[in-house]
């Protein structure tokens, strides 16, 4: 509608980029969003998306789940925000260290990327050394400490892009970029620069590239071999694909943990869990010689603390994991078939409730294999989605407890329809 169109406008004025730089220059695309119920979100207009992107991963149990629609408004009756402990945050706490493997002790956030954040700060003053291991095309949050090697750049762009136009953050020569499934390149570098690192930082399934057989495993021995604090990304993959995670599912223990996104099933929480030998450190009254300072105004708060304790309580009751794992399953034979159909080389990836596709016939292990596949082909096809009712899920999204295989159907069909119209 105009209306809507107006409101866009008013965006592109006032919010450059938009929330999360969502706003792209092709007109048209663009909608407002004005609620969300299971797994559609509605605009302002009233039109109905099918939501695969389930705001950028947190909704597990989809949207305005009635459990913790009745969860929020019973919290929001006993305050909204202390900056104490209450009983539901040690609880809280207590949960995790049960469910994931790696959880000793636990410091809240809010984001994923304050939990990447203070793990690598909590490594360094630990180990008193600065370098820091990280996985090309991985992502850790937009601070300067993950420099986000950009995975969809071209080919010949400079491999750290720092997000800034060429400016790179005074931290970069301390951040050594290694391909992922490579564990001998960890091995060699780690062996030819003895005492210099202090952490690596690694998604158990980066993205939705999947560990060779071995790879994390490797990467655990190489750190105790050299005293590397292992950090695990889980901010995606931490209670999602399991209650503990890829670590779980992998049988790999790191020694300190990033959790965010789905723990919280849609608001605002993220956590540092690990070792207490080293979380020990964040407190204040530690050996002020390996302190690392941890803090932040909305910590543990106490929405999201309720949020997490009901996607938790819901995930676990209804069987979630199973259903996600089957669904997953479901919707990566549906994509492999549809592309197949159509005569599109494709190799379709994920574990449990992750799928993303990648346009090319060589197997995708790591960012340069990303690269090399056909990535305008993906634009194109994206914006034919829109138009047929599916929310910005391609060529990559999340399955939640709302959605069920006539979903998923429905986003195959559309898949075929937006192919046709584009040959
Ligand atoms: N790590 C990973 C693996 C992520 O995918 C993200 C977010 N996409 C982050 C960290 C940062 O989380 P946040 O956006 O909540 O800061």
């Amino acid at each position: 509608s105009a209306a809507q169109t107006a409101l866009v406008d008013k965006a592109r004025d006032l919010i450059p980029g938009g929330t999360v730089n969502a706003i792209t220059p092709v007109k048209g695309t663009e909608f407002v969003v004005s609620r969300g119920e299971g797994p559609y979100l509605y605009d302002v207009d009233g039109r109905r998306y099918l939501d695969f992107l389930i705001g950028g991963g947190p909704l597990i149990l989809g949207h305005a789940h009635p459990r913790m629609v009745e969860a929020l408004t019973e919290s929001v009756r006993k305050g909204t925000h202390h900056m104490e402990l209450t009983d539901r945050t040690i609880a809280l706490a207590e949960r995790l260290v049960k469910y994931v493997p790696s959880a000793e002790a636990v410091r809240f956030s809010s984001t994923g990327s304050e939990a990447t954040f203070h793990a690598l700060r909590l490594a360094r003053a630990v180990t008193g050394r600065s370098a820091i291991i990280k996985f090309d095309g991985a992502y850790h949050g937009h601070h300067d400490l993950a420099t986000w090697s950009y995975e969809d750049a071209p080919l010949d762009a400079p491999i750290q892009y720092a997000g800034s136009a060429g400016i790179q953050p005074g931290v970069a020569e301390d951040i050594i970029v290694l391909p992922y499934n490579d564990a001998t390149a960890v091995e060699e570098y780690l062996g030819a620069n003895p005492g210099k690192v202090a952490a690596l930082i690694v998604e158990p399934y980066q993205r939705a590239l999947t560990p060779v057989p071995g790879f994390l495993a490797a990467l655990r021995e190489s750190c105790d071999r050299h005293g590397v604090v292992l950090i695990f990304d889980e901010v995606v993959t931490g209670i999602r694909t399991a209650p503990g995670g890829a670590q779980e599912l992998e049988g790999v223990t790191p020694d300190l943990t990033a959790l965010g996104k789905a723990i919280s099933g849609g608001l605002p929480l993220s956590a540092i869990v690990g070792k207490k030998e080293l979380m020990k450190h964040f407190d204040h009254h530690s050996d002020p010689t390996q302190f690392a300072f941890h803090c932040g105004t909305f910590n543990g708060n106490l929405h999201a603390v309720e949020a997490a304790h009901t996607t938790l309580d819901v995930v676990i009751e209804e069987k979630g994991y199973q259903r996600l794992a089957e669904l997953g399953e479901y919707t990566r034979a549906m994509l492999a078939r549809v592309y197949a159909d159509a005569g599109i080389t494709a190799q379709v990836t994920g574990r449990g409730p992750l799928f993303h596709a990648y346009f090319t016939d060589k197997p995708v292990l790591n960012a340069n294999d990303v690269r090399s596949s056909n990535l305008v082909f993906n634009r194109d096809l994206h914006l034919k989605l829109r138009e047929a009712g599916i929310y910005k899920s391609f060529p990559k999204g999340y399955l939640s407890i709302a959605h069920d295989e006539s979903h998923v159907d429905a986003y195959g069909e559309a898949i075929s329809w937006a192919v046709g119209q584009l040959a």
